[in-house]
């Protein structure tokens, strides 16, 4: 049975796939030309990420497909309703890159509280002939330790966030509308590991509490944090989005970063993607990434082989 991944997969999930007996192509094929390839070369599965679309035309001119795989969360690109009504499989892989995104959130926040993001662009620029001067402007910065981490959204990506807060010597303040609480594993050397149950608070607590508080919602129809919300905030806050694009008022973030109620943010996904608002991209309180939080060898090697495994049990 033959696999198409059009977006790439991981070596490792190639490997697995090859030794279920599957026969795996990873061309990138032009979405225009997708219906032709997948009919003439006899294609039962066909995994994307977020590049390629799996829409109802094509599932309709490809009536041999049984299968359409996501590496990784969000299902937007693919007519998912549509696909399992036609009675085709559709699977994602919704928990291989939780440790990845909450690693890039504290990669933002360890390099926020010590003017990183600023650093970095002025060091090359000025770093030789004015120093002491650099030395000056980020000198101030604070510790993580003994701060309280705001989670917003405490599924997957919130708890893992969670954990390394908690490993750090962090306090949490969680909300999820959805659960009272969680008990989360936080892994130490040697194989210790203690259990940490945590209750959820209100929305309006995580705000007032939070020396920082960070998104893990899922795309939401208005902004989590517009300019009320953020207002909310303790003055000198910090905000993290690597959750969805939008789920930030970008104008009303620039704003409290102008007024200084918020002395940072931090941002991995965008509204405008994949040209982001250039008044994000120029502010000089914003610590920026390019929508990277799944992006490490250790999740994709995860997706291809949960994919792999999902295949191997639905089709093999
Ligand atoms: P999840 O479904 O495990 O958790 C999301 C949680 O948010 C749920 O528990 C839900 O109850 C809660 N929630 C929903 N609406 C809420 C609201 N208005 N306020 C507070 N909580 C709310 O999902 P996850 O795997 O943790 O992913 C979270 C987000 O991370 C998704 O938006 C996903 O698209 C995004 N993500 C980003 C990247 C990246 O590259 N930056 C990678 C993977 C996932």
């Amino acid at each position: 049975m033959k696999i198409h991944a059009n977006d790439g997969i991981s070596q490792s999930g190639v490997d697995a796939l090859s030794d279920f007996g599957f026969t795996i192509t990873t061309t990138n094929v032009a979405q225009e030309q997708l219906i032709n390839y997948i009919n003439e070369n006899d294609i039962s599965g066909i995994l994307v990420r977020s590049a390629t679309t799996v829409r109802k035309e094509l599932i309709d001119a490809c009536p041999d497909l049984k299968l359409i795989g996501r590496g990784g969360v969000g299902m937007d690109n693919i007519d998912v309703a549509y696909a399992r009504e036609k009675g085709l499989h559709v699977i994602n892989t919704p928990a291989a890159s939780s440790s990845s995104v909450a690693e890039l959130v504290f990669a933002h926040l360890f390099g926020a509280v010590r003017f990183l993001y600023d650093s970095n662009r002025n060091m090359p620029l000025e770093g030789e002939t004015k120093f002491k001067a650099l030395k000056k402007s980020y000198s101030g910065g604070t510790e993580l330790r003994g701060k309280t981490l705001g989670i917003i959204g405490f599924g997957r990506i919130g708890q893992a966030t969670a954990k390394i807060a908690l490993g750090l010597g962090m306090d949490v303040a969680a909300y999820d509308p959805s659960m009272d609480e969680a008990t989360v594993t936080v892994d130490f050397f040697n194989r210790q590991s203690i259990d940490i149950n945590i209750k959820t608070c209100s929305f309006e607590e995580v705000l007032a509490q939070s020396d920082f508080v960070t998104l893990h919602v899922p795309a939401q129809d208005k902004p989590t944090m517009g300019a009320a919300e953020i207002s909310k905030m303790k003055k000198g806050a910090g905000l993290i989005n690597a959750a969805r694009g939008g789920v930030v008022d970008e104008q009303a973030l620039v704003n409290a970063l102008e007024s200084k109620h918020l002395s940072f943010a931090a941002i991995d996904t965008f509204v405008n993607e994949p040209t982001p608002a250039i008044k994000l991209l120029m502010h000089p309180s914003i610590s920026l990434t390019p929508h990277i939080g799944a992006a490490t060898n250790e999740a994709q090697d995860r997706i291809g082989t949960e994919l792999a495994e999902q295949i191997k049990n639905l089709l093999g």
